[in-house]
């Protein structure tokens, strides 16, 4: 293939030079014979005086010619083939990497030179050689990660199950109940992992119209207000009326609510969660503060990463599927949004959100 392009690409420069080589020649060799007739015809006795002088001063231009076309020729070949590998070398190497990449060689790169297009199409393949690396490795993670978290609940059934099949366990209510409840987790789990799925393949979309932050902030607090009253933990918020914020709706009420149950799981009883708003210049800041636990400077940077638990127990009743903060993190970025956090004192959640002009 690499040959040939390479010998495509010699051809074609050496047939345009030849052929611009072979209309001149001719056209020197047929004007050179033209004006010696002519001086011939003019000058008299020309003819009869010198006519060897005048046959080789005639033969010695078109030998000249022709001489000159011959070496004209062997150099645009030579110089035709340098061309053509110069051309082609880069393609060829690009190709080389392409296919090493297909064979899975993910770290293989194309060597950069010049600023011409070339150079370009090599730091295209490059960028996409690091996406596709990227991809890879989450593939491979994400599936270990999975499958992590399906071993333990499903290793938990298993062995509940054949308690009960090989009659060393009752089927009591409460083991039954213990089972369903890891069904639960695996049901959740998947449809977390569902959502999540969706939200990062190219196809999601938000539906974004201009809302009251005030209003979609009240929806969120009114879906966990019940909760918060049954665990004894006050809900504040102090949230300046006025502020329209171009989000999905549904969507900014799910990252309300996941951050407010959150809270709630790690705030003990009296306790307080305080939902803050401050508009910024051509921003708006949204605060979800709590007086709970806190998160260690140790785990504050993995918290939005998938699967990612403070506490590694599987089996604590609070555990959720630590895709929560993940899926909160994708919805903030597809508002053109941010998301931290921070924690001395309980632990503050801080989203900043583009503001309406
Ligand atoms: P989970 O489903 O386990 O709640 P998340 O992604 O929502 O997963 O959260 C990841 C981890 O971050 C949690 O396991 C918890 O340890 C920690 N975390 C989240 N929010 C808080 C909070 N408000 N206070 C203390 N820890 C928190």
């Amino acid at each position: 293939m690499n040959r040939r392009l390479h010998t495509r690409l010699a051809l074609i420069i050496i047939g345009i030079a030849v052929g611009i080589i072979l209309i001149s020649t001719v056209s020197i060799i047929l004007t050179t014979h033209y004006h010696f007739s002519m001086y011939k015809s003019q000058v008299p006795g020309m003819n009869h005086d010198l006519p060897q002088l005048d046959y080789h001063l005639e033969q010695a231009l078109v030998q000249t010619i022709i001489w000159t076309c011959i070496v004209s020729i062997m150099l645009a070949a030579l110089i035709g083939i340098y061309v053509a590998k110069r051309i082609s070398a880069p393609l060829v190497h690009m190709k080389r990497i392409a296919e090493s990449m297909a064979e899975g060689k993910w770290s293989s790169r194309v060597a950069l030179q010049g600023r011409d297009e070339l150079a370009d199409l090599g730091a295209s393949l490059n960028s996409l050689a690091e996406q596709l690396q990227r991809q890879e490795q989450l593939r491979v993670t994400m599936t270990e990660d999975i499958a992590h978290e399906l071993r333990t609940p499903l290793t938990t059934l298993k062995s509940h199950m054949r308690a009960l099949k090989d009659g060393i366990w009752k089927p009591t209510p409460e083991r039954i109940h213990s089972c369903y409840e890891e069904i639960e987790r695996l049901t959740q789990l998947v449809a977390e992992l569902e959502e999540l799925t969706h939200m990062e393949s190219p196809g999601f979309q938000l539906v974004r119209k201009e809302e009251s932050l005030f209003g979609v902030i009240d929806r969120g607090v009114e879906l966990v207000s019940a909760a918060c009253r049954e665990k004894n933990v006050h809900l504040k918020r102090l949230v300046p009326p006025g502020i329209t914020v171009r989000v999905d709706r549904d969507r900014m009420i799910q990252i309300l609510v996941n951050l407010l149950t959150n809270a709630l799981e790690y705030t003990p009883a009296h306790g307080e969660i305080r939902i803050v708003v401050t508009k910024e210049r051509d921003s708006v800041l949204i605060m979800v503060q709590d007086t709970g636990k806190g998160i260690t400077s140790e785990n504050l940077p993995y918290i939005f990463e998938r699967f990612y638990r403070v506490d590694k127990s599987r089996n604590r009743k609070t555990g959720g599927s630590g895709l929560g903060l993940t899926i909160v993190k994708q919805l903030v970025t597809a508002h053109e949004g941010q998301i931290w956090a921070e924690s001395q004192q309980g632990t503050t959640f801080f989203i900043r959100l583009p503001s309406e002009i």
